[in-house]
């Protein structure tokens, strides 16, 4: 809170009763000033071609503005239209998309185009929910494409717009909760300027990144300082609010590690959202107080098809991912016959063909480790 300034404690009320017309058309008013004259040039704005706003906003999603700025305009040297878009092949996509992460948004990009192509006659419709069909299209990206290329009066709401909105009404629940996201998505649409929904959108989110920081936001110089009920509680900083942190997990893995050469095998996860299509040692979990060698014993039995004996300790040693602490030993596995890395999801790997396989970082501890031969043998 600023040196000097009295905290006003203003009564709890709902988000949309904060919006009486007269204080709507005047936060309304503020912001699309302050935005035509703060925006910032952006190479997807103010072109008027919807194939340009279309890329950007699957480029954005995850990914700040900064870095996409570099590779937008040779993304769209190399695939100028939809229709060429559309037609590529989908390594070229790829290739184009790197520096930017996450691949599966240019494959769903690529895929886009070819349905946009193929069944709209290479237009971007309107309506939110047949956008909601496209590949990797979600209730945001509908809602952007549909008001920034369209003007259809959909409000966005991202982490800017949670932002912002959560501290104009100080918003006393955390988001992530149906209840309470129902209300921030009720109250970005009951501010939407309808007339102009694609600079709406376009200026709540700028409000975000540029003024309405996380840490340290600049209320001075915000367009709704006056209107505000975090500044004027001098608590801005303190939302959205938080949930409280979900409890830890505590969890064993138990991985085998079957050896030909100086090389394992390692097989392609299928079974999980989480680091799918990554590379890993066959292995289980358990509960911190089970016998892990038993279910893994079976599990590489179903793997290879025939009888397993586990060996020597490999490695040990604690793992987090996200709020599971995980003890991982990886055990030496004997088959018999031989397992074999027949078909696209198994393969024998080793030092000189590793980079070739993503790995989660918990496989390549244990790839080190086998490397190294500092093993716990
Ligand atoms: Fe955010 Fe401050 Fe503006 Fe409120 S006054 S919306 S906290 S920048």
């Amino acid at each position: 809170m600023p040196a000097g300034r009295a905290i006003v404690r203003l009564p709890a009320m709902k988000p949309s009763s904060a919006l009486p017309p007269r204080r709507l058309g005047a936060l309304r008013r503020r912001l699309l000033a302050w935005y035509a004259k703060h925006k910032r040039d952006l190479p997807w704005r103010e072109t008027g071609n919807p194939y340009r706003v279309f890329v950007s906003e699957f480029m954005l999603q995850q990914t700040q503005v900064a870095t996409v700025i570099p590779r937008f305009e040779l993304f769209l040297d190399r695939f100028p239209t939809l229709e060429a878009l559309a037609a590529a092949d989908p390594e070229a996509v790829a290739a184009a998309w790197s520096g930017l992460g996450y691949y599966r948004r240019a494959r769903n990009l690529h895929a886009s185009a070819a349905v946009l192509v193929r069944e709209h006659a290479g237009r971007i419709p309107e309506d939110p929910s047949l956008l909601r069909e496209l590949p990797g299209v979600g209730e945001y990206t509908a809602a952007a494409l549909a008001s920034l290329i369209h003007g259809a009066p959909r409000a966005v709401v991202d982490g800017n717009v949670i932002r912002v909105l959560t501290r104009l009404v100080a918003l006393d629940r955390p988001p992530g909760r149906a209840a309470t996201d129902r209300e921030i998505r009720e109250l970005a649409q009951a501010l939407l300027e309808p007339a102009a929904a694609g600079d709406w959108n376009q200026a709540v989110m700028e409000l975000g990144a540029t003024v309405c920081l996380p840490r340290h936001p600049a209320c001075d110089a915000c367009p709704w300082r006056r209107e505000c009920r975090a500044r004027a509680e001098g608590t801005a900083e303190s939302f959205p609010r938080r949930r409280p942190p979900a409890p830890v997990i505590e969890i064993q893995r138990a991985l085998g590690v079957f050896r030909r050469g100086g090389r394992v095998l390692l097989r392609r996860r299928r079974d999980t959202r989480l680091l799918e299509g990554t590379w890993e040692l066959p292995g289980v979990d358990a509960a911190p107080e089970e016998d892990a060698l038993e279910p893994l014993v079976e599990e590489l039995e179903t793997m290879t098809g025939g009888p397993v004996r586990i060996g020597a300790e490999l490695t040990r040693f604690r793992h987090s991912i996200t709020r599971r602490r995980i003890a991982v030993a990886a055990f030496e596995a004997y088959a018999h016959p031989a397992p074999t890395a027949r078909g696209k999801d198994r393969a024998w790997v080793g030092p000189a063909t590793l980079e070739n396989y993503p790995v989660s970082s918990m496989t390549a501890k244990v790839m080190r480790a086998l490397a190294s031969g500092r093993t716990s043998r």
